[in-house]
């Protein structure tokens, strides 16, 4: 076995990390406090597990690795698991910095721009459970998640494996896949890690499948995009709620873009930090009535029960 040790700040918070990121699907829980995968590098393909100790996370593959493929691993997984909340600047209202300390030793995962592509694709309106289920079953078809390997496997196949995802979304999968392959894996790497994010915005959102919803998670969790963050019911509700946006509780690609806007001008950790708001809507600012009494925040929230009424929530 092959252990490989990535040393934090403070304490790792692996349960808040793995819980709805979007680079975490690609992982699947494995008994208390451990998730694994199968990662595939140089050429070897291994399961990966992940706990977590006072100031580390702790990877092991499941067999012994020749030291070059385990510094080729140790690169993949620091780069999965690159920084903790405790990095960001959320210092622009104190809602964000008592969030900011709340989930501190949260780890903000990422990963690379095909594969972030394809969980959020298979994210759309399904769970997390059903992406973790069906996500490692497709990359096993594939043998390995590239736009190559995708294009090759083809829709019907495609299809047949993401079947409780949406086999709907097998198309669009195929489409952009062979559409990538087309224009350069490496051209599509380039546009979403280094061009500026309008741009990689429009690319993006050119691909069948792909909205400003989906366009803005590739783009935070593989370009580490500071300049946008993608916008959905939890984000939506609860922002209002703590009274860093206004809205009239339509999403609109106007009111989206409103709060996009107003919620990166907190400073640039927002757009990292984007998920804490979901963690947040489902630790206790649930959609039906918020548990006011056991929320952290109710002492900063304006909507905190007591201090006026929740807020309806969008549909
Ligand atoms: S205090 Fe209540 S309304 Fe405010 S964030 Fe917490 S749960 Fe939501």
């Amino acid at each position: 076995m092959t252990e490989i040790v990535v040393p934090f700040g403070v304490q790792p918070d692996l349960a808040a990390t793995m819980d709805i990121q979007i680079p975490a699907l690609a992982w699947q829980p494995a008994g208390t406090g451990t998730w694994q995968r199968t990662l595939r590098i140089d050429g070897t393909v291994t399961e990966v597990t992940v706990t977590s100790d006072e100031r580390a996370l702790r990877f092991r593959a499941a067999r012994p690795l020749p030291a070059s493929t385990s510094r080729a691993l140790e690169a993949v997984l620091r780069r999965q698991f690159p920084r903790q909340v405790s990095t960001l600047a959320l210092d622009g209202h104190p809602v964000l910095a008592a969030m900011g300390r709340r989930y501190q030793g949260v780890i903000i995962m990422a990963a690379g721009p095909f594969e972030a592509l394809i969980l959020t694709v298979l994210s759309q309106n399904r769970t997390g459970e059903i992406v973790r289920r069906v996500y490692p079953l497709l990359e096993a078809r594939c043998d390995g998640m590239t736009p190559g390997q995708l294009a090759r496997l083809g829709e019907r196949d495609i299809a047949e494996v993401i079947r409780s995802a949406g086999p709907y979304k097998a198309g669009r999968l195929a489409a952009a896949a062979r559409h990538i392959v087309a224009e350069g894996p490496e051209a599509f790497a380039a546009i979403i890690t280094r061009a500026p994010a309008e741009q990689a915005m429009t690319y993006l959102t050119s691909l069948p499948g792909v909205g400003h919803k989906t366009a803005a998670c590739v783009l935070v969790f593989a370009g580490q995009s500071a300049a946008t963050l993608p916008v959905d019911t939890h984000l939506f509700r609860v922002t209002r709620r703590l009274g860093l946006t206004s809205h009239d509780g339509r999403l609109t690609a106007a009111s989206r873009d409103a709060i996009v806007s107003a919620l990166l001008g907190y400073g640039p950790g927002l757009a990292p930090a984007h998920f804490l708001f979901l963690l947040l809507g489902r630790a206790t600012c649930a959609a039906g009535l918020p548990r006011c009494a056991d929320c952290f925040l109710s002492q900063l929230c304006p909507s905190a029960q007591g201090a006026g009424p929740a807020l309806p929530c969008p549909a």
